[in-house]
């Protein structure tokens, strides 16, 4: 048994990336199997929540092929042994171990049962009530949410595209709660593109095509069809979605469909699909800005029982910008660092974990780089920034710039006195202090900052 698992773990080595694995399923033990329900062992009551969001298709998947047939759902069982030899492995070198805990805790294991997925094949995590909405997707949301109440003619088909990670997997789930609280009994179905060619090739194979078509054309109200640029180059399969497509919207059924990229844009998609997936509305998802991914953090450590302070929320949201997912999975690995290490999330713990996680662009970037981008920025000379001119109109970008160099680069404060004209390290500490400050309270300051750091890559 412990095999199977084993040979389930190689297959998933192989589909995530190192760190992922490492952080989210190298420390997971199997425990057996119960009934239809396959056992883990996990550290902390994370791992499940993360694991049943992002990876259980992958798991079970995993676990299938190996078993034939098997199990269905998971069973998590939260083993604090786990999480003190997971820190064992982990800290080398070992960090600064906390006080002693002389009291012996009791083996705590509870189990977590996870819901199976259920016949829509929506995940119950994703709803509009924890979707942030911010300028970034704020059409994509307004047009799901018409969908989803059956009025917006106008949305369907409704098109939502946008890179990866930015919440479209999200605001599809969203849309089929949303339906599936107004109408119990409605006919919801939720996959992806992917998912709809292996069981249209699977039905073409095993003559079972009449109960696919039955399925999808007549037996759905709502169709919710993810990550459809998968059907690229796929003819037959995009044949059948176009009869699809037709039968479902002749009969006015609202379809969903999102894509990581426009409809004309889709590589190798049949001209007759294109023009369909732009007769309702087209909507697009953008990476979101710092207030939105502030709020984001502020959610998802609210929801997952997190203790994040302003700062860390600040800090976090300045430094993973490009994706909601790995902004969500870089709290999370906070949070279980943390919980292992059984220290506070502050200010220097996420600096010191993240530094090690991210690839810091950071390095590449130097004091003068930071100069030079905020003089082009406020247009102002070199010699002005390390003058001891005391004119706002030079002494703001100075602590603009004395802020960016120790937010980004960590240089001493000493060091940043001497490099902007030989100022004193306690006016540096002031600058710092002075415009951390006015980045969380003034909107004006913070564009100025985010717009030098987009400058310089950051
Ligand atoms: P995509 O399908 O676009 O690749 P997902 O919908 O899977 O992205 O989103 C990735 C993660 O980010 C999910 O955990 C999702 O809940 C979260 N997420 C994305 N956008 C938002 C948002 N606006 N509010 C809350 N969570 C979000
Ligand atoms: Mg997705």
């Amino acid at each position: 048994m412990n095999e199977l698992w084993e040979e389930a773990l190689k297959g998933l080595r192989e589909k995530l990336s190192a760190e992922n694995f490492e952080t989210w399923l190298a420390p997971v033990q199997f425990a057996g199997i119960e009934n239809d329900a396959v056992c883990l062992r996990i550290p902390n009551r994370f791992y499940a929540d993360w694991i049943s969001t992002h990876y259980l298709d992958l798991v079970l998947d995993a676990l299938r092929a190996q078993a034939g047939t098997g199990p269905l759902k998971v069973q998590w069982i939260v083993d604090e042994g786990l999480q003190e030899r997971v820190q064992a492995r982990r800290s080398s070198p070992p960090p600064a171990p906390p006080p002693a805990q002389p009291q012996q805790r009791p083996p705590s294991v509870a189990p977590v049962v996870d819901a199976p997925r259920s016949s829509h094949g929506l995940n119950p995590k994703y709803t509009f009530d924890n979707f942030v909405v911010g300028p970034s997707n704020q059409l994509a949301h307004a047009a799901a949410v018409a969908a989803a109440s059956g009025k917006g003619k106008r949305c369907n088909p409704l098109f939502i595209y946008g890179g990866v990670g930015l919440g479209k997997t999200h605001l599809v789930n969203a849309v089929g709660h949303r339906v599936l609280e107004a109408k119990q009994d409605a006919r919801v179905l939720y996959l992806s593109a992917e998912r709809f060619t292996n069981e249209f090739i699977w039905s073409l194979q095993n003559h079972r095509i009449n109960e696919f078509r039955e399925r999808y054309r007549n037996a759905c109200d709502v169709l919710l069809m993810d990550d459809v640029q998968f059907l690229a180059g796929r003819e037959q399969t995009q044949e059948e979605f176009f009869h699809t497509f037709n039968a479902l919207y002749h009969a006015d059924r609202q379809i969903v469909v999102t894509s990581d990229v426009y409809p004309q844009q889709i590589r190798e998609m049949e001209e007759r699909l294109v023009s369909r997936f732009q007769w309702g509305l087209v909507a697009d998802i953008q990476a979101p800005e710092l207030d939105t991914r502030i709020a984001i953090l502020k959610t998802k450590a609210q929801e997952e029982g997190i203790a994040l302070s302003d700062d860390v929320a600040l800090f976090l949201a300045q430094v993973v910008k490009s994706n909601v997912r790995e902004l969500e999975g870089t709290l999370l690995r906070l949070a279980v660092k943390a919980e292992l290490m059984r220290r506070p999330i502050d200010l220097d713990f996420a600096r010191e974990t993240l530094r090690a996680v991210l690839p810091a662009p950071d390095h590449a970037t130097s004091v003068e780089d930071i100069q030079r981008a905020v003089c082009e920025y406020f247009n102002i000379r070199l010699a002005d920034l390390k003058s001891h001119r005391r004119h706002r109109a030079v002494a703001y970008p100075r602590m603009v710039a004395m802020y960016l160099c120790r937010q980004r680069l960590g240089t001493s404060y000493p060091e940043l006195g001497d490099r902007f004209g030989g100022k004193d390290h306690t006016t540096v500490i002031s600058a710092v202090r002075k415009i951390g400050g006015l980045v969380e309270e003034d909107a004006a300051v913070r564009n100025a900052v985010e717009a030098i750091e987009r400058k310089l890559g950051l």
